[in-house]
């Protein structure tokens, strides 16, 4: 079976080709600038093997369907194709921000189910319309072929309500569903699994607190293999310190900055999504950048690690008293997968709840699971790299078988 995933947003296309016989990805690509006088395609066929062939087309591509249709020709280009046909297409999965609380799973794509996506556009006014785009241009590309969503908050809609709702008036809820509703799912589900067979227990029965640490951060407490708690909120700004949102900050900054600085919504929105967070903090949002520039003695760059490491311990404290028995801490994503240094802050003065990092194991740097606890922490602690492409081919063929 070969699995099409497609991940829309308002400018790019990410697109992944998989054989899910042995889950290889037969091509990677990017369209990007869609819409901009200059757009850009990158095609990889085989990534990451020797047969890696890379191809790059620079033109105008004014829509999704210009860029798609460039996209799959390439993919079944009869010399540098990796398909001779379409049709060998078995299905196509597409990643959703946001699937309101009408979506528990994985969800096969008729009418009906465009129409309830359409639904919650008003909670996820950036990312919904990019996503429908998507479906809308495979649906016409793949006539015939089943296209199934897969929800960045179908993981969290387990979270109980104590934990999802906010304290506010409740006819806010009842009329506009204002709520928690978590995101990163696809990604905390498929690190969960993963830490299950590592440890070697049906993910039914393992606690976990899963810790997504890119560009956008989260964390996410897993009860018996269920999400109970997560940081992100209505919207994906809550919680955690992340590259450019803050945050966790107080509800009133914004009655603040309206009556103060005379900031309107729009400004103040913008700038809590795009110019806080760790540049806000320090001007930089890589957190390589920030590690070099603290080795040069830049204190703002130490405070933007210390506030967001600090945020992480405060988070996971939590989701210890949440959980009660904590059988794994998971790292994953960018900053997950590869910084040692935030890892081991973020988990510092924790031994007394038992987590004891291995400083050796933290130090290393691997593409597979390492576990990173020492031999006699109760709690292990696992850096286990997300797959979101191939997380949302999995959840798209058990749909369908
Ligand atoms: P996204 O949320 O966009 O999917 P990623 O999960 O790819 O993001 O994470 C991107 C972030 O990961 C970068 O902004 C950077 O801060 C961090 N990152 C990537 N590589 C490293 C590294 N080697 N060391 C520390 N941080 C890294």
């Amino acid at each position: 079976m070969k699995v099409l995933v497609i991940n829309s947003g308002s400018s790019s296309i990410k697109y992944q080709l998989l054989d899910m016989q042995t889950e290889a990805v037969l091509v990677s690509g990017l369209v990007e600038r869609i819409g901009e006088a200059k757009g850009e395609l990158t095609n990889k066929a085989f990534p990451g093997t020797d047969r890696q062939e890379v191809t790059k087309i620079e033109q105008p591509i004014p829509d999704h369907n210009t860029g798609m249709r460039l996209a799959i020709d390439l993919i079944t280009d009869p010399e540098k194709g990796v398909i001779r046909d379409r049709a060998e297409i078995d299905a196509v999965g597409h990643r959703v921000v946001h699937g309101g609380e009408a979506f528990h799973q994985p969800t096969v794509i008729t009418d009906a189910v465009i129409r309830a996506i359409e639904e919650t556009v008003p909670l996820a006014p950036l990312h919904n319309p990019a996503n429908l785009d998507g479906i809308r241009v495979a649906v016409e590309l793949f006539p015939g072929v089943p296209q199934v969503a897969v929800f960045d908050t179908a993981f969290h809609q387990t979270i109980p309500a104590h934990a999802y709702m906010y304290a506010l008036p409740y006819a806010l809820y009842e009329s506009d569903r204002v709520r928690r509703y978590g995101f990163h799912g696809t990604s905390h589900k498929f690190v969960a699994g993963e830490c299950a067979r590592l440890l070697g227990k049906p993910l039914e029965q393992c606690n976990l607190i899963t810790v997504h640490l890119g560009n956008g951060c989260s964390m996410t407490a897993v009860e018996q293999g269920r999400s109970v708690d997560t940081s992100l909120g209505l919207t994906p700004l809550e919680g955690l310190v992340m590259g450019t949102r803050c945050g966790d900050v107080d509800p009133a900054v914004h009655a603040f900055l309206a009556r103060n600085k005379g900031m309107d919504i729009e400004a103040i929105d913008a700038m809590l999504n795009k110019e806080s967070g760790l540049k806000g903090l320090c001007g930089m949002n890589d957190m390589r950048d920030i590690h070099a520039a603290i080795g040069k003695g830049d204190a703002r760059a130490k405070l933007a690690l210390d506030v967001q490491t600090y945020r992480n311990r405060k988070y996971i404290g939590a989701y210890m008293a949440v959980l009660g028995r904590v059988d794994a801490i998971v790292f994953t994503a960018g900053i997950g997968e590869n910084d040692d240094v935030v890892r081991r802050e973020s988990l510092r003065g924790l031994e007394c709840f038992g987590v004891t990092i291995d400083a050796k194991a933290n130090a290393q740097r691997a593409k597979e699971p390492l576990k990173i606890s020492a031999a006699d922490s109760t709690i292990e602690v696992w850096v286990i790299p997300t797959n979101e492409e191939l997380a949302i081919a999995r959840e798209t063929k058990s749909v369908l078988n």
